[in-house]
């Protein structure tokens, strides 16, 4: 690799690694304020697995597109809900969107089979995606992606057989 790759890749990582240090500390508040399961990439199975499986179908689709914030500047913390699919968003426009929802059927309806809870019986989730560099064809790096979604009862008790 030619020195000036070098430099470029290295700064490249520093850059990923600090959104990726962003969006794990995203998790551990998500933790503290929401009480729901947060959790780095690890194999997922049950409803978590489903959700987390059309998240990478949309992401390979090359159909998801990024809000007007994440274009264009070093890579940061990227959110995704399922419920609004066509989007990558920012911190702020993941929050705008879920504000939108707040109090709606939409907020109490399960992200993996599509039940719909009583008031307070959706768990909130997220799993975080780490963050990627590429050094092939073209230099670039994206920061972390978190999936933010809401189970069922039933279906959060599949994914977390151990959780209360
Ligand atoms: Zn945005
Ligand atoms: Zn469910």
């Amino acid at each position: 690799m030619k020195p000036e790759d070098e430099v470029r890749l290295k700064a490249l990582i520093d850059q990923a690694f600090a959104a990726g240090a962003q969006g794990q500390n995203f998790m551990a508040s998500f933790l503290r304020e929401k009480g729901g399961v947060a959790e780095q990439d690890k194999p997922l199975f049950g409803a978590v697995a489903v959700v987390m499986n059309r998240y990478d179908l949309m992401m390979q689709s090359g159909l998801l597109a990024r809000c007007q914030h994440l274009a264009g500047v070093g890579p940061q913390p990227m959110f995704w809900v399922p419920f609004a699919p066509h989007l990558l968003r920012c911190f702020e426009c993941c929050k705008v969107v879920n504000e939108q929802i707040a109090g709606t059927v939409e907020d109490r309806t399960c992200d993996a089979c599509g039940t719909v809870e009583e008031e307070g019986f959706v768990y909130s989730c997220a799993v975080e995606r780490p963050p990627v560099v590429l050094a092939r064809p073209f230099f670039r790096s994206y920061g972390p992606v978190i999936v933010h979604f809401g189970l069922c009862r039933v279906c959060h008790k599949t994914s977390y057989p151990e959780s209360p």
